[in-house]
């Protein structure tokens, strides 16, 4: 059977294009340079962010580019070096930031979010993976009562204004709610929608068995092979070149490397995050993020997972979990956590648009040509409904929302 779509790149994001085009019924292979769910969407956090309805938005306030720029704060790290090339894209990642902007931004964004839950039950529920999630919801804690007070109104204002539910907790109703804490913390913002999952890359495996279940073919194959040939694309894959109609680049924080070559100067950065499992002591219940320290966290399958905020620097540098130290020491004075479970910290890269928004349509120069990148923070979350507009776009019908604020014609 001739293959009518080709997925480059098997994180959530290309993985969850494929598998939605094979429930449609087309011919489809998936593509990646090793095994799927291996990279960005192996090490994340774990959670699908319904609450998410406003991207993660470049800090405005003098107090925070101050602590950012001398790296004060745990949540930003950067590599000197990387500043010439990444400082004109964060520049214009702070001005989409502006207020009006961004809200601008976020109504586009929330429209997307909206539709993550119930994309994720329908892939989840086809490929038996019930048992990887809980729908709990996820907490952030507080040290001060200041900054649980401020959160406290603008979760009051997202709830109204996009639906999204909360419930305040104070520090005993907290204590009650996970007794693994051992430090009393001011309260809580508990998110009712969102969803956590125990093994996020264990997500990817289940939704890759559903898309070779329905027929679709995982191949192994280095994307940057790409070229056009006849009315369609050609990539080299390890048993010998496919070819179909169509391509979707869906190589998250590496979609660059290959759009360039193809000739987009796209304006994509990545924020790097480290995790790395614990043994602990007593735990925690649900995922807790602690704002005022950068850091989450998650009860994963493997130990309790610390991730880390975002870390400026090019694709590839050297690892400098200098962030994962001070998220250590800031979760030891939360929860009990005797060793880590791995030597070395993992390390992954949020594929970023200046923006915030993905990029998600036709590429403008070539027929037949997709993308489907730059999911940033919550690629996660997305997958599902991002792979599902993709496969109806491809097919040219109806879409589930108006595809047009994520066109790459945009930059
Ligand atoms: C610390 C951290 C915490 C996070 N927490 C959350 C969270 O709680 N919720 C949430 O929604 N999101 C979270 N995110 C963001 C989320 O993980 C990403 O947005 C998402 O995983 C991106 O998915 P992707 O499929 O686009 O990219 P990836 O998962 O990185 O997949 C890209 C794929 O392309 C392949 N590839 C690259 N180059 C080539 C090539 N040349 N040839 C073939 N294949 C290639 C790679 O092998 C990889 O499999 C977090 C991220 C980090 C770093």
């Amino acid at each position: 059977m001739p293959t009518d779509v080709l997925v480059l790149g098997a994180g959530m994001v290309g993985t969850c294009t494929a598998l939605q085009l094979a429930r449609r019924g087309h011919s489809v292979a998936l593509v990646d340079r090793q095994a799927p769910g291996r990279e960005t969407s192996y090490g994340n956090a774990g959670i699908i962010q319904r609450e998410a309805v406003e991207p993660y938005a470049f800090p405005r306030e003098w107090s925070a580019l101050f602590d950012a720029a001398f790296k004060r704060g745990p949540d930003v790290n950067y590599h000197l070096g990387a500043l010439p090339s990444v400082a004109p894209r964060l520049y214009r990642y702070w001005h989409e930031s502006a207020p009006g902007r961004y809200a601008a931004i976020a109504r586009d964004y929330s429209r997307l979010i909206q539709h993550c839950l119930t994309e994720h039950d329908a892939l989840m529920a086809e490929s038996g993976a019930g048992d990887l999630v809980r729908k709990a919801g996820f907490r952030i804690g507080f040290r001060t009562q200041a900054a649980m007070d401020l959160a406290a109104t603008n979760a009051a204002d997202l709830q109204q204004r996009y639906g999204v539910r909360h419930a305040l907790l104070d520090g005993d109703a907290l204590a009650r709610a996970e007794p693994g804490l051992r430090a009393r913390l001011s309260g809580a913002l508990h998110w009712l929608d969102p969803w956590s999952v125990s093994d996020p890359g264990a997500l990817v495996d289940r939704y890759v068995q559903r898309f070779i279940d329905l027929g679709g073919r995982l191949r192994r194959g280095d994307a940057t092979s790409l070229r056009p040939d006849g009315g369609g694309w050609r990539v080299q894959t390890t048993e010998g070149p496919l070819q179909a109609r169509h391509a979707v680049v869906a190589l998250g924080p590496w979609a660059g490397e290959l759009t360039q070559r193809l000739g987009y100067r796209l304006p994509l950065f990545v924020k790097r995050g480290y995790h790395r499992h614990y043994r602990s002591g007593p735990g925690l219940d649900l995922p807790l993020l602690d704002a005022e320290r950068g850091l989450v966290i998650a009860p994963m399958a493997a130990g309790m997972r610390i991730t880390t905020g975002a870390e400026f620097a090019r694709i590839g540098a050297p690892p400098t979990p200098v962030q994962l130290g001070k998220a250590e020491a800031a979760a030891r004075e939360l929860i009990d956590l005797p060793e880590p479970v791995e030597s070395v910290p993992w390390l992954g890269n949020r594929p970023g648009t200046v923006d915030m928004k993905p990029v998600m349509g036709p590429a403008p120069k070539h027929a037949g040509l997709w993308f489907n990148f730059g999911h940033s923070h919550q690629g996660f979350t997305l997958g599902p409904v991002s792979g599902r507009l993709l496969a109806e776009m491809i097919e040219g019908s109806q879409t589930l929302l108006d595809p047009a604020p994520f066109a790459a014609t945009r930059f």
